[in-house]
């Protein structure tokens, strides 16, 4: 048996690159096959499908009751193997894993807002479980960060700082993090689906051998079991699925940056500070940091922009979409924003990208300009304010999510708005 392709599919490759086995190609007439001695049935190019085109062969009656069977047991020693053994598998055994945990993101002692934002959602779910937020925070001479956690919500911090935490590398804070896990034992572990983020909690669940859900965009307690519930849109956001992890500890999530709203900080709120002795050789290192470069050129910060004039393929060409989208944008005080269509058609460079795989937003405003509303292109602006949509075609979907609609032509519409902005001097975001 092999992962079925449905006639649903439209060949946009998106799965090809999830199969670790290689088992997928396109055919002549550009539609996914599958390689039936290859796939191994793992399922991870599912998710990827935006059309649910792939379907994992249905399990028989039979089966799933041998399935649910084996959950039920206790895993037996000889079927641990050696990763698993670090995990808690047995129901007894996780009451001893309590508190809810922050992964503090920091670069060059700058705290990355999603850590802020997870301390305020962190703080929700602490108080539903009756148990501590705890911050972990590692770096080399960042504890001037602490009393800052306190403020956002942290009861606790674990702070280890060493001059080879200056620069995050897997291997380091992997090794730190496992170490504190096992010596403190967290239920739930939060961090943010950055790079850096999405790279530590795959390195810490993998070592542990728990449960991660990843790019989540909603948590919450079930209290009668304990249970974290994991959101996170699937199928190419046409679903939102709720993950649990019953049996292992800790439960793991990646959440999206600008999906949770940062709590507001008390100032001269103190907790309690936990230092972590660290051990580090750099000779006993696998990898080596040889030099930082930084990006060159404009910086792009959609994330915190207030105002996001966003264009797609309705405007035509680069040269309408330069005028139109950076003149509204610059007349109203905002940044600019791109559908992938945009991108793809190389009218602007793909850090501009809004949605799925490109950045999520929660300006205060979100205009679409020429924009659809793919729902690819809608899970990255759903925490906006406000949506304001102008579209030619009234049945476009970006209108079933806007706030406010405009059914015209945006070569008719947005010059009017430019010149109006332009004489009322502007609008100023409260
Ligand atoms: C795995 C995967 C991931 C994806 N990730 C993303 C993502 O992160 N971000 C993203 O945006 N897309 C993403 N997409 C692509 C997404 O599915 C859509 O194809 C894309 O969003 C469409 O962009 P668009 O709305 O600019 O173009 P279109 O869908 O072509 O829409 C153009 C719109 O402009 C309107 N229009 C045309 N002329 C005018 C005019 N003169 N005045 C006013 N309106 C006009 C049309 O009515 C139409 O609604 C992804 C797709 C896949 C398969
Ligand atoms: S189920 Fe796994 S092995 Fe099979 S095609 Fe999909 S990703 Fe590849
Ligand atoms: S992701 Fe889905 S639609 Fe795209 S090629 Fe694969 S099976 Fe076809």
């Amino acid at each position: 048996m092999a992962v079925k392709v449905t006639p649903a599919c439209m060949g946009c490759q998106a799965c090809l690159g999830a199969c670790p086995e290689e088992a997928l190609y396109m055919n002549e007439d550009g539609v996914c096959r599958v390689i039936e001695e290859k796939c191994t049935e793992c399922g991870q190019c599912v998710d990827g499908c935006p059309v649910t085109a792939l379907e994992l062969p249905k399990v028989s009656s039979a089966e799933t009751t041998v399935a649910e069977a084996t959950e039920n047991e206790t895993v037996k020693p000889q079927q641990q193997d050696k990763p698993a053994e670090k995990a808690v598998q047995l129901k007894g055994e996780l009451a001893a894993y309590q508190g809810v945990w922050v992964f503090i993101e920091q670069r060059e002692g700058i705290v990355a807002p999603v850590s802020l934002e997870l301390l305020g959602a962190g703080r929700q779910l602490a108080d539903k479980l009756g148990v501590e937020l705890c911050g972990v925070l590692l770096g080399d001479q960042v504890s001037g960060l602490v009393n800052m956690l306190y403020e956002y919500g942290a009861d606790k911090v674990y702070l280890a700082e060493h001059p080879l935490l200056h620069f995050y590398r897997t291997e380091t804070y992997m090794k730190i993090f496992v170490e504190l896990v096992q010596q403190y034992k967290p239920e739930i572990i939060l961090m943010g689906a950055t790079t850096t983020g999405r790279d530590l909690a795959g390195a810490v669940a993998t070592d542990l051998a728990t449960g991660l859900t990843a790019d989540c965009t909603g948590l919450d307690i079930d209290l009668e079991q304990r249970l974290l519930l994991a959101t996170r849109p699937a199928f190419g956001g046409n679903i939102m699925a709720t993950i649990l992890c019953k049996k292992h500890r800790p439960q793991m999530a990646t959440v999206r940056p600008k999906v949770m709203k940062m709590a507001a900080p008390v100032p001269g709120r103190r907790g309690e500070l936990i230092i972590s002795e660290v051990n580090l050789q750099e000779e006993k290192l696998l990898t080596k940091v040889l030099e930082i470069v930084k990006e060159q050129g404009e910086q792009v910060n959609l994330q915190e922009a207030e105002i996001i004039v966003a264009g797609g393929r309705g405007l035509g060409d680069r040269e309408n979409f330069r005028k139109l989208c950076f003149g509204l944008a610059e007349a109203i005080g905002g940044k600019v924003g791109a559908s992938r269509a945009a991108v793809e058609a190389g009218w602007i460079e793909q850090k501009y990208q809004v949605g799925q795989t490109g950045v999520t937003v929660a300006p205060k405003i979100y205009f679409a300009l020429g924009i659809s509303g793919a729902i690819q292109h809608l899970v990255g602006i759903r925490g906006s304010d406000i949506i304001i949509a102008i579209n030619s075609d009234p049945e476009a979907p970006i209108f079933k999510e806007c706030t406010y609609g405009i059914v015209g032509d945006v070569f008719t519409i947005v010059p009017l708005l430019i010149e109006q902005l332009k004489e009322k001097g502007g609008i100023l975001c409260a």
